[in-house]
Order: structure tokens, then sequence, then C-alpha cells
């Protein structure tokens, strides 16, 4: 997945966007679990592309992750105009999965570490629209 497909409109060709934003709103950050092969998605997807079940089940997230990699994005998607520059990476949780996400504008662009640890936060954004950021756990 590259950085360039983040974003809202992106996530919904593949997602159950829905039951997404509803744990969301629970503050939960969850990814599904296919129920065949235990192949684990974030984004979330509907049908696994390892074994071709659509037998999802969701799982949340676990509580902190090494940060893999991270890059400033200059350009945004539909929607994101005026965020950048912003700041995207990828994390590494305990249970194998691996969230892609952008980082909390509260960490500033030089204390960003790989190997750093990172948790998941629910954010809301402006129209009532929720989305979710790794922050420094
Ligand atoms: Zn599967």
């Amino acid at each position: 997945m590259g950085f360039e497909q983040f974003g809202i409109v992106s996530f919904t060709a593949t997602t159950k966007t829905e039951k997404f934003v509803d744990l969301l709103k629970e503050g939960k950050v969850c990814g599904t679990i296919c129920k065949s092969c235990g192949a684990k998605f974030f984004p979330p997807r509907s049908d696994c592309n390892v074994c071709l079940s659509d037998e999802m089940e969701w799982f949340d997230i676990p509580g902190s992750g090494d940060l893999i990699t991270f890059t400033q994005a200059m350009y945004a998607p539909a929607g994101f105009e005026k965020d950048v520059p912003y700041i995207l990476g990828v994390a590494q949780f305990a249970d194998g999965a691996k969230v892609f996400g952008r980082l909390d504008k509260s960490i500033s662009y030089e204390n960003i570490k790989p190997g750093m640890k990172v948790k998941l936060k629910v954010v809301d954004l402006e129209n009532d629209r929720l989305s979710y950021v790794l922050t420094a756990a």
C-alpha cells in the first residue's frame, strides 16, 4: 500500500466503513481478521485477499507499537488539502497488525524517530468526521 492511498476517500472502497466509524465513536481503532486463515488487515477489509474468504471479524489494535517508517506529505487527498504538510507513518503492533496513518500534530517532525513507541488515538475532524492518528505512547 502506498502512502498516496491514505485517506477516507480511498478507505471506503475496501472497508466496512460504517462499522469502522461506529467503532471509532467508541474510541476503538480496529482492523479485521480472517476467520478462515487468520490474516489481519488494516485498514479493515470485508474479504480476505489471502484465502478469498469473506468471513471476517473485528479485532482491536493492541495498545502500543513501533513506528517503522514515516514521511512528510506535502500534498493531500481530496478533502485534506488545507492540512499539508503533515506526517504519515507505518507502525507495527505486537500481534502483527501494521497500521498506516497520520502522526499526531503534537509531535514535531524533529522528534519522530523510527522505532519510537506509538499508540492509536481517535480524533474528531471537522464536519463530524472521525479519524485516528498515531501518537506517542
Ligand atoms: Zn483468509
